[in-house]
């Protein structure tokens, strides 16, 4: 057993051992994150916000680390959902996240943001399945969602919002591409033929 004191309590674990990836470089790494969290908190002024997003907004998109949602809308805390995934792809687990979201908490609106130089851009669907297939000797019961064109797929997103029954509002969904070189959203139109 080791012992780590924060802040007045002892916490007790036990050592996860040699073969764990808990190694030094992340958990400095996570102490930092921790460090930074103290100093945010001694700042913090904005308890007190209602769960229920004040613009009535829902916007789903990548997991990718350069999108700064909040600041790329000019959003503030409490204002909006923001709903993330690999490609902001609107799979099974996207719908339930929405379906809270407009059914118990309020959200009339849909955002769909997807970005330039996407990770599932650069990807096989094909290959990573064979691949986890051979290496764990399972198939995936997921499918990855890669795509080539960010446009597509985002009209791909709109129609899965438009096909489920779930939701209750699809007035006012639009759906863009944002520019990971110069920050500037592209809306896409469904039919652009
Ligand atoms: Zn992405």
């Amino acid at each position: 057993m080791n012992t780590h004191r924060t802040r007045g309590t002892t916490r007790q674990w036990t050592s996860p051992g040699p073969s764990s990836p808990h190694n030094a470089s992340v958990t400095s790494g996570f102490e930092e994150l921790l460090d930074n969290n103290r100093l945010a908190a001694e700042r913090f002024s904005e308890s007190g916000l209602a769960v229920s997003p004040s613009r009535k907004l829902a916007v789903v998109t990548c997991m990718d680390s350069r999108m700064d949602v909040f600041r790329i809308l000019g959003l503030g805390n409490g204002e909006a959902h923001i709903l993330r995934n690999a490609g902001g792809v609107v799979t099974d687990d996207m719908i339930r996240s929405l379906c809270l979201s407009q059914r118990e908490l309020g959200t009339t609106q849909i955002l769909l943001m997807h970005h330039t130089d996407c990770g599932l851009q650069k990807v096989s669907e094909r290959d990573f399945m064979a691949r986890i297939e051979h290496e764990v000797g399972i198939k995936p019961w997921w499918a990855l969602e890669a795509f080539s064109d960010p446009f597509d797929d985002v009209r791909q997103s709109i129609q899965r919002l438009y096909m489920t029954p779930f939701l209750i509002h699809k007035e006012r969904i639009r759906g863009f591409v944002y520019d990971v070189d110069t920050s500037r959203l592209h809306e896409v139109q469904l039919s652009h033929n």
